[in-house]
């Protein structure tokens, strides 16, 4: 499809619902500037757009979106500063209250991890690099499912790899800092898109389990934080 008449016309669209309807709110937005609560780090994958998803409106979430909604760890910000330098934006400059890390079902980048092999478009190992990140969580899945299903095991390692990003964020001193002082919490969701649920990792449990089911809205977030152990 070469033709960009659908992207048009959802601007004409977008025109009308904010540049008219809601004309008040998106001048405000312009005149104060934003001012999100939440950071969430999401994919690329073009089917897990956290504001749609959350039916948001411009203003309410701050996104960086990158392959497998990985954090780097500290130690590597400044090599993988395209998303670190987000975070730090959205934590000194916005002072966000919430970051969400996000994954989600079928996620190809996590796909590629688990196979293990040079992906074919990847002559120069930039996604290979960047997908090391997560290493340790296909070596988690890999070692506590063995002889379980591709399937299982990449939704597995999807999992755990938001709990890697989660544990990576408490690497950054000023984020470890505002996560002990309650002023930071930080979330681990998955947006399981063959249910059309979305689900958050339980630390007492340590699993991820429904939040917002077909029934509705489970449980409040509120007493469901991620903090690093210890
Ligand atoms: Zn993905």
């Amino acid at each position: 499809m070469r033709d960009v008449s659908k992207f048009l016309s959802g601007f004409r669209r977008f025109q009308h619902n904010y540049l008219g309807a809601r004309r008040s709110y998106f001048d405000r937005l312009v005149k104060e500037g934003q001012h999100p609560t939440a950071l969430i780090v999401a994919c690329c994958d073009s089917r897990c757009d956290p504001a749609l998803l959350m039916d948001c409106d411009p203003g309410d979430m701050f996104v960086v979106r990158n392959v497998a909604n990985l954090v780097p760890p500290y130690q590597q910000a400044g090599a993988f500063a395209a998303t670190s330098s987000a975070i730090a934006f959205a934590v000194h400059n916005l002072e966000v209250e919430h970051v969400i890390v996000m994954g989600h079902a079928q996620c190809g980048g996590i796909r590629a991890l688990m196979d293990h092999k040079p992906v074919a478009c990847d002559e120069d190992q930039l996604i290979a690099k960047w997908l090391g990140i997560a290493e340790d969580a296909r070596r988690q899945t890999l070692h506590s499912l063995p002889d379980k299903s591709p399937e299982t095991l990449a939704q597995a390692c999807e999992q755990a790899a938001i709990l890697i990003s989660l544990g990576n964020l408490m690497s950054y001193p000023w984020i470890r800092s505002r996560v002990e002082a309650g002023t930071l919490l930080l979330l681990g969701w998955y947006f399981d898109m063959i249910n059309g649920e979305l689900l958050q990792y339980e630390p007492d449990s340590g699993e991820f389990r429904a939040l917002v089911s077909h029934q509705g809205i489970g449980r409040s977030t509120e007493h469901l934080w991620w903090k690093a152990p210890g």
